[in-house]
């Protein structure tokens, strides 16, 4: 069994992007800008924002963030983000979800210029997506899908099941992965991309079990811990674990701890290739996020 080390390829994209950006500079170029919307102080968000922000610094990216109160209206949140697209100096934001119950999140993902929705949650860049053509993609896809092609791990003809639904993680993730890799997006390997035969299930979806004991591959993006057990795993496959669950551990100093959706211990044994919790696509979601911004700034530059 071989651990998918995205702790280890997320830095090497950091450092490439590293080299990009300081070539740039180099040639009078100003650098990528990020800014981030955060609303609210919801504990997770605030941990992910640092991490993205403290990302961007060490790739040399700028980055603004700004903090509003989680009672901010949907109308002045929604004129911050105009503000956003209107400025010239920003090359992409996101809006960091969730948002409190009374902001219709749909609307806020709208009102961003396509151009610069480095979440990829734009309707244009998911129709984009779903056609195959250059598009920013959902940062937590692409980052699965450049670690698959760090490891030479093929799709082409093989069964990929998708657990998990979202606009986020799973519709993406499954668009990917059936696409014919002459239309895929720029700067991939195309053997590590796509033309794969992909099923994708949900809550409701009956004998799970049966369906994943047929997969190659199998990527989990439920949020609940241990729902891929070793019974449900053929030997050989590989494993993407995207779940993110705090779960209550009195030995540790933090009181929880951090797992995926994966039965990692007894799963891990029968797998070709795992990703850890943590460690695995966690950071290479943020590596995905700093590529899609380089992206919306590049694209930028040519229009
Ligand atoms: P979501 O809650 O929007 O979607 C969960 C999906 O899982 C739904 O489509 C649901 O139908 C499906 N599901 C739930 N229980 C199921 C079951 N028992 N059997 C089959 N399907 C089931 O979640 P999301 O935003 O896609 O995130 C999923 C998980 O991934 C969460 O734990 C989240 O924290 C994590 N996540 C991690 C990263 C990362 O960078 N590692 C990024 C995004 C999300």
């Amino acid at each position: 069994m071989i651990l998918l080390d995205g702790k280890q390829v997320a830095a090497d994209i950091r450092r490439q992007l590293r080299e990009q950006v300081d070539a740039l500079l180099r040639a009078g170029q100003r650098a990528p800008h990020l800014a981030v919307i955060i609303v609210g102080d919801n504990p997770a968000s605030l941990t992910y924002v640092r991490n993205k922000v403290r990302a961007c610094d060490e790739v040399g990216f700028r980055t603004t963030r700004i903090d509003l109160p989680a009672d901010i209206s949907q109308d002045a949140l929604l004129a911050e983000v105009r503000r956003l697209n209107d400025d010239p100096g920003i090359d992409g934001f996101i809006v960091q979800l969730p948002l409190p119950p009374h902001i219709n999140e749909a609307a806020v993902t709208q009102a961003i210029d396509w151009r610069k929705d480095v979440d990829g949650l734009h309707p244009h860049n998911i129709g984009l997506t779903a056609l195959g053509m250059p598009s920013l993609v959902s940062a937590t896809p692409r980052g699965i899908r450049e670690l698959l092609a760090h490891y030479n791990i093929q799709t082409a003809g093989r069964h990929v099941v998708v657990i998990g639904r979202s606009n986020i993680v799973g519709k993406p993730m499954a668009m990917l992965l059936m696409q014919r890799p002459y239309l895929s997006l720029p700067n991939m390997s195309a053997s590590a991309l796509g033309d794969a035969t992909v099923t994708v299930c949900h809550s409701k979806t009956h004998d799970l079990r049966t369906i994943c004991l047929s997969a190659d591959i199998i990527i989990v993006a439920a949020g609940q811990p241990a729902l891929l057990t070793a019974d449900m795993v053929r030997p050989g496959a590989v494993v993407v674990d995207v779940g993110i669950n705090h779960i209550e551990d009195p030995a540790s100093p933090r009181g929880y701890r951090l797992v995926g959706d994966v039965d990692f211990p007894d799963v891990a044994p029968r797998c070709a290739y795992i990703t850890p919790v943590p460690g695995g696509v966690g950071p290479m979601t943020i590596a995905g996020l700093l590529q899609n911004t380089m992206q919306a700034y590049t694209d930028s530059l040519s229009r």
